[in-house]
């Protein structure tokens, strides 16, 4: 499952300032304890149940800056490698040395100690205002992007595939492989148009992990899609589905996101830009944006997945058969990565 951030590295773009922090075995109660002390809502939790992750709080103040709280510890250190930052953090110990304030990497980027942490200070409206968080082989970083879509590395999922075909309607027959695999094709076309670089997990009509057997619960389909996107590591990723339900009356679009990955608060965000576009452009009933830990929303970046209305409705199923409706559904989606790009932490 792990996989090499050496290579990915190498693939970063050089004018991307990144910034990593790594943080081992930080105490359940020190997570906490830091999460009381921020005077500002906390909006980075993360509370995955097996890894020991540090929890980061975040919290825009005045003047845009952001505060980064982390613990420290004996054997910390850091190190400026392809304008990435790593902090070496090795555990929560107050009496750790940290030179921090020996090697400023950027006058907009303020280190002090505080306490048994270090709290690193940005001035955002001094920096590309894009940033995420993903995990690295030995922590976790932030990452920093100019706004836009430019160069930006997107990653598209269209649900199911193969011999997958995901829900299929009762009146048509339409299967949602079709519909997920046509919309994502015209939103690859309109994103890199708009001068990003996309990864597909399929362009075909086939199942992403080959060796599944028809019939087999798509699980190890979905950890597949997980595996390849994380490998591509993008700056965003959208899932596209199309809904379904046993009441055929259900109808609407709805956009999920994981409330616990470490991408939060921005994948949050990204699913409201993204639910709000489809919205505007099919003018459908609004389910809202809704929280889900499905195996390709653990990704370490903003994360969303679409669901476009429901194959299983009558009136709904015809919409996704017409001829336009790709094209239309993509604008969409298009148009909510591009609001999220542009301002992906305004409130
Ligand atoms: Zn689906």
């Amino acid at each position: 499952m792990r996989y090499s951030k050496k290579k990915k590295r190498k693939k970063r773009r050089t004018f991307f300032l990144t910034f990593a922090l790594v943080c081992m075995g930080l105490s359940v109660a020190m997570a906490f304890s830091m999460g009381k002390q921020a005077d500002a809502p906390a909006i980075l939790n993360s509370k995955a149940a097996n890894t020991a992750l540090p929890l980061i709080s975040i919290h825009r103040q005045r003047h845009l800056r952001i505060y980064i709280n982390v613990p420290i510890g004996e054997d910390d250190s850091w190190r400026v490698q392809n304008n990435i930052l790593e902090l070496t953090l090795s555990h929560a110990d107050a009496s750790a040395a940290f030179p921090a304030e020996e090697q400023p990497l950027d006058q907009h980027i303020g280190f002090r100690r505080q306490g048994g942490r270090v709290v690193v200070e940005l001035e955002l409206d001094k920096l590309p205002p894009v940033f995420y968080f993903m995990k690295t082989e030995t922590g976790y970083a932030i990452k920093w992007l100019d706004a836009g879509l430019a160069g930006k590395r997107i990653a598209i999922d269209p649900g199911h595939g193969g011999h997958d075909p995901g829900a299929i309607g009762q009146y048509l027959r339409l299967e949602e492989k079709t519909v997920t695999l046509a919309i994502a094709l015209e939103l690859k076309a309109m994103l890199e148009q708009a001068g990003a670089e996309v990864f597909m997990t399929r362009s075909t009509d086939t199942i992403v992990d080959t060796t599944l057997q028809p019939g087999r619960h798509i699980g190890p389909d979905l950890w597949k899609r997980y595996e390849l996107v994380s490998e591509y590591s993008p700056d965003f990723f959208i899932s596209v589905h199309n809904n379904s339900w046993s009441d055929r009356f259900a109808y609407g679009i709805e956009t999920y996101y994981n409330p616990n990955s470490l991408n939060a608060y921005h994948s949050k965000r990204a699913a409201k830009a993204v639910q709000d576009e489809l919205i505007r452009e099919l003018q459908r009933y609004n389910r809202g944006i809704k929280r889900k830990n499905d195996a390709v929303l653990q990704v370490d970046a903003p994360a969303v997945l679409a669901e476009i209305l429901f194959i299983s409705n009558k009136e709904e199923e015809a919409m996704l058969a017409a001829p336009d409706f790709a094209g239309r559904a993509a604008i969409a989606l298009y148009e909510g990565i591009a609001a999220y790009f542009l301002d992906p932490g305004g409130e």
